[in-house]
């Protein structure tokens, strides 16, 4: 049988195994990690850190096509593999991709715009910053997500200190920053794409998506309002000039910010299949999944057409930190204990699986924390009003709340 690598052993490695696996591949993750989730399902497991050359030589030579399942891995990595096998996306892109100040400086010269925003790498820099980008967001350069490596800063004050804050974490080292300048929200999208060898782009329809805490809580197809369809339109066009300048080969996402003055602006890119495509597993002709193998494995783009209204909530570590439910609190009213609040309590996954139109997904993670992303719900219906009315009963099963 002929072989699909992956690099990176978590939850988007799994998923890409899981689909590959579907279409006939073999498939080879290379995770630092022992027994990681991706592993697990994986047809062989290679234990070792990304740039071990011997780990890189097995990997090439055994693989068709090589992916990575997360933007960090070590663009040097993905240079070697591409001496040994087809490498999608190519070091290059992820490269772009994996620092915000090369990354804002290649929209800028797309002609994509984003918000305002300085480079910082130094004490000087912070003192130098203009008082217009305030309130602002300072976030660290490279290795940031879910909102970790950020901080809302008010006043330069607030920056000095954030800054102090990231350069104590690094071990005294300043780490590059960039500041931006928060802006006035309306709404967020997310573009998802895939981009053949041959140049050839499926666009899937923009989904919205819903931020708590710096991660992702909910994603909307079709996006309701205030995405109107010029809107939409719009950011598919700058995401495929994206892909397309960027000769981009595999799936990629663009996250976008509109504005309430009706301004979109490019926030940042992901060089992979993402979080906010997960509805398209439940919900599309061909999932992100399918869609990388199949760029991999040079086949034709699958069908990116969304096939019924979706909401995908996302089920992080604190659905097993729930608030007490009912039936325990009257029955410490009735005199009985109160469960440990610092207790983990399964979420109740017999009555999400009945409600009808919920795909339920876990990932397999043995160890709930607050904030780790566990699993996610895709909820389907044949209307926006039923898929509304089950998410809302799923939300509650599952600590995300359809409605913040
Ligand atoms: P991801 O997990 O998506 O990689 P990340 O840690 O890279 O997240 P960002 O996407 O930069 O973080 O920001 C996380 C969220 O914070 C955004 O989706 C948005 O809700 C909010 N946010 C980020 N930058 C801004 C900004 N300049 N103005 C307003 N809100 C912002
Ligand atoms: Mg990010
Ligand atoms: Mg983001």
């Amino acid at each position: 049988g002929s072989w699909l690598g992956v690099l990176g052993g978590g939850q988007l490695g799994r998923m890409f195994c899981q689909a590959a696996q579907r279409l006939g591949y073999r498939v080879c993750v290379l995770d630092p990690e022992l027994d990681g989730i991706a592993s697990r399902v994986a047809d062989r497991h290679i234990c070792a850190a990304y740039l071990d050359e011997a780990a890189l030589q097995e990997l090439g030579e055994l693989c068709q096509a090589v992916t990575t399942e997360f933007e960090n891995v070590p663009a040097a990595a993905l240079e070697r593999l591409a001496a040994l096998t087809r490498v999608a996306p190519a070091a290059r892109s992820v490269a772009t991709a994996q620092d915000r100040v090369v990354e804002k400086a290649f929209f800028v010269e797309a002609g994509v715009p984003v918000a305002d925003y300085r480079v910082v790498m130094t004490h000087e820099d912070v003192e130098g910053l203009p008082g217009h980008l305030f309130p602002g967001i300072l976030k660290v350069a490279r290795l940031g997500y879910d909102g970790k490596g950020q901080a809302r800063v008010a006043s330069l004050q607030e920056a000095r200190a954030a800054f102090q804050r990231f350069t104590e974490a690094a071990g005294g080292r300043p780490p590059v920053c960039v500041l931006e300048e928060q802006v006035d929200l309306a709404a967020e999208v997310s573009v998802l794409l895939a981009r053949g060898s041959d140049g050839k782009v499926a666009v899937y329809p923009v989904a919205a998506n819903e931020h708590r805490n710096g991660i992702l809580a909910v994603t909307t197809v079709p996006a309701p309002e205030p995405v109107t369809p010029a809107l939409a339109r719009r950011a598919s066009e700058l995401a495929t000039a994206i892909a397309s300048r960027l000769d981009y080969h595999g799936v990629l996402c663009v996250e976008f910010f509109i504005l309430k003055d009706g301004r979109l602006l490019a926030n940042e890119m992901a060089p992979r299949p993402h979080n906010s495509g997960h509805w398209t597993l439940d919900a599309a002709g061909c999932s992100q999944f399918e869609q990388q193998a199949r760029v991999m494995a040079g086949l034709p783009l699958g069908d990116t057409r969304h096939t019924r209204p979706v909401i995908m909530l996302n089920i992080l570590g604190d659905a097993w930190y729930r608030r007490p439910p009912q039936a325990h609190r009257s029955a410490a009213a009735a005199g009985g204990a109160m469960p440990d609040p610092s207790a983990k309590i399964e979420p109740d996954w017999p009555a999400v699986l009945a409600v009808p139109g919920a795909h339920l997904h876990l990932y397999g993670k043995d160890d709930a924390r607050r904030g780790r992303k566990m699993g996610h719900v895709n909820i389907t219906a044949t209307t926006v009003a039923a898929v509304h009315g089950k998410a809302e009963t799923v939300g509650a099963l599952v600590a995300q709340p359809l409605k913040g």
